[in-house]
């Protein structure tokens, strides 16, 4: 019988070439031969250091780092930091790098770091992928100066006050007036190279108020001046107002029509909430959003003039009013009003006594038609329920220039100007700010002696 023998030659080969194809797809694909270099990464994306704040340096790779070395070197200095072989590799090592004692008492400009890492992986032959990484640091151990030359005697609850001071450092970060309520003021440069002016204000919800300078400089050396304000109280009124069923069923149910946010509320008083609460938020987010710009352009001067911009008028709702609305005997909700209510005939010509650029002059829900005006130094005026606006954003408008005319457009029950003065976003008394004396002891004359000073 004859049997044909089956050549089965070719099987070695294919078998060798096989056992290949899968090692080669073994060592690309499996992470013991990754051919991705160790990791090395900073907290410090500064190219300054005060030699104090220990920078933090991370090093990391998927097989592990085997073995890894941090130089500093200085003025030919050279002295190693770290120097280490791992006998289990680590996926992920921190470090503290400090100056040495010897480098640290040196008077340098300059350090280097050089950070060397290999990594555990049998690429290479074996020998793993290896990174080495320079860093440069600009030395700076001073701390910025820094120090007040004039500010307001006091500030009174709601109210407003001026600083001025002087910051100097050759690597100077950022500058601002941090507060016990978590709000941080700007300054703008005044008349001189190293020179600030800021407009604080202490909102008249928060109970106390505190204000602190502090200059930070590119090294992370800080430095901070507390300003030295007088606190004084002040009572604002609280108001009880009880819902009637016709203002729910009159004048909320005609604002509900307008807003998105009450369609479909049959309820009279989820409506009322919304609106007193939801939409209110909404409009105060706006004017916040408006008037926190600081624009930085250098001040040589602040003159401002006193503010009653409705002529003849009567005040007829009082800033900082806390409304606490009932309805049935029972408390359902509550704002308080920010800003002075004037009225005087009806569709009055609105005429600030300030000039500036306007910054706003759409329709802002509850306040209706409401322009507002940009005086500088952070300080804003705007007004609420207008039947007309004569201005357009962007105007430059001067002292005195009919703006607008008083109406009862948004959340207002009869022809009246809702008048709001803000400071960097806060809402602050206008009676401060109508009243000529607070004007000169607060602002006029804090500027008149900065400006002795400075010259
Ligand atoms: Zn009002």
């Amino acid at each position: 019988m004859f049997i044909k023998k089956r050549d089965k030659s070719f099987l070695v080969p294919t078998l060798v070439a096989g056992l290949l194809l899968a090692g080669a797809v073994y060592i690309f694909t499996s992470s013991s031969f990754e051919q991705d270099e160790p990791l090395i990464s900073l907290d410090s994306t500064s190219d300054y250091w005060n030699l104090k704040k220990p920078i933090k340096l991370s090093l990391s790779d998927d097989s592990g780092i085997k073995s890894y070395k941090v130089t500093m070197l200085s003025q030919g200095e050279s002295s190693v930091l770290y120097h280490e072989q791992l006998l289990e590799p680590k996926k992920s090592i921190e470090l503290s790098v400090e100056p040495t004692r010897a480098i640290s008492s040196m008077k340098i400009d300059e350090i280097k770091l050089v950070v060397e890492a290999n990594d555990a992986s049998k690429w290479n032959l074996f020998a793993g992928n290896s990174v080495t990484k320079e860093y440069s640091f600009k030395i700076d151990k001073n701390k910025p100066h820094l120090n007040i030359l004039s500010n307001s005697y006091k500030i009174t609850k709601g109210g407003s006050a001026l600083v001025v001071f002087q910051a100097k450092d050759e690597n100077l970060d950022k500058l601002y007036i941090d507060t016990n309520f978590g709000k941080k003021f700007l300054a703008q440069p005044f008349m001189k190279d190293g020179y600030y002016i800021a407009l604080i204000a202490w909102p008249l919800r928060e109970e106390s108020f505190s204000a602190t300078l502090y200059a930070d400089d590119k090294a992370g050396n800080v430095s901070k001046v507390h300003i030295p304000l007088f606190l004084q109280n002040h009572k604002f009124r609280v108001s009880n107002i009880t819902l009637s069923d016709a203002f729910l069923k009159g004048k909320i149910a005609e604002l509900a029509e307008e807003f998105e946010e009450t369609q479909g509320v049959s309820d009279d008083i989820e409506r009322f909430k919304i609106i007193n609460e939801t939409i209110r938020a909404k409009n105060e987010k706006l004017i916040y959003d408006i008037t926190s710009k600081v624009p930085q352009d250098l001040v040589e001067d602040f003159k401002i003039n006193k503010m009653y911009p409705l002529k003849n008028a009567a005040a007829v709702a009082s800033h900082g009013d806390h409304r606490i609305f009932s309805y049935g005997g029972k408390v359902v909700s509550d704002s308080y009003h920010m800003g002075l209510d004037l009225a005087s005939n009806a569709m009055a010509e609105i005429k600030p006594q300030n000039g500036g650029e306007v910054v706003y002059t759409g329709y802002n829900g509850l306040y209706g038609n409401m322009p507002i005006i940009y005086h500088g130094l952070g300080l804003y005026t705007l007004y609420g329920h207008c039947s007309s606006i004569n201005v357009n954003t962007g105007d430059m408008v001067p002292p005195l220039f009919p703006i607008a005319n008083s109406g009862k457009s948004g959340f207002a029950m009869g022809d009246h100007l809702h008048f709001g003065i803000v400071v960097q976003g806060v809402e602050v008394r206008p009676d401060e700010w109508m009243d000529a004396n607070w004007i000169k002891l607060n602002i006029t004359d804090i500027i008149t002696n900065a400006k002795a000073v400075v010259k």
